[in-house]
């Protein structure tokens, strides 16, 4: 497959996956201490990017290591900036998309900064993806505010079956494992929302 003209980290941002990287299945990853997590080929910048999908492993390592989604180096404690991270309880997450390893700790009123998929990144970053892109200056979710001190990583879990021996003589039957896909983070803050039971019940997630 040809190598593309459009530079990574530059015209196409470092953690978006090109056609030329095939999912390989389930391998435990160094990304994530060696778990269990579907793995991909490495070669950014090998045919077309696809814009609209995250590569596996540059995605979990943007997260777990705060490496900026744009240029794909470290993101520093003054310089972390999300675009479309949003403030929510930890009970409207609780009760709302398949959040795992949020920790008991953590109560349902306290807000956390919603971030999703999608790592802090350098102001730098943030400016310059504004300017190359139109659809995301023109997204209304767009909300450029500076990313928390702490945070929290958690797993999104996909299912992956292991295929049927069926060249056994008895075929065994198959076999599904949690693997990890993607990471979601989540930063914390010290508010509370006392309502947020209310808010919810009134299909209002929003603070
Ligand atoms: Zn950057």
């Amino acid at each position: 497959m040809q190598k593309s003209s459009l530079k990574v980290g530059v015209d196409v941002p470092w953690v978006t996956s090109w056609t030329g990287e095939a999912i390989l299945g389930v391998r435990p990853c160094p990304s994530v201490g060696g778990a269990l997590a579907i793995a991909q080929q490495d070669s950014p910048g090998t045919g077309k990017p696809l814009y609209s999908q995250n590569h596996a492993v540059r995605q979990r390592l943007t997260i777990g290591r705060m490496l900026c989604p744009m240029c794909g180096l470290p993101t520093v404690a003054d310089d972390r900036w999300t675009q479309v991270a949003h403030p929510v309880t930890a009970g409207t997450l609780r009760n709302g998309r398949h959040v795992e390893g949020l920790p008991a700790s953590v109560t349902n009123d306290q807000v956390l900064i919603d971030a999703g998929a999608i790592a802090p990144l350098h102001r730098a970053c943030v400016d310059r993806s504004l300017q190359h892109c139109p659809h995301l200056k023109a997204d209304p979710k767009i909300d450029i505010r500076r990313f928390s001190e702490r945070w929290l990583v958690l797993p999104l879990l996909v299912r992956a079956q292991a295929a049927p021996q069926l060249f056994l003589a008895r075929a065994r039957p198959p076999r599904a494992v949690a693997v990890i896909g993607f990471l979601q983070l989540v930063g914390l803050t010290d508010d509370r929302d006392p309502a947020w039971q209310g808010r919810l019940a009134a299909g209002r997630t929003e603070i």
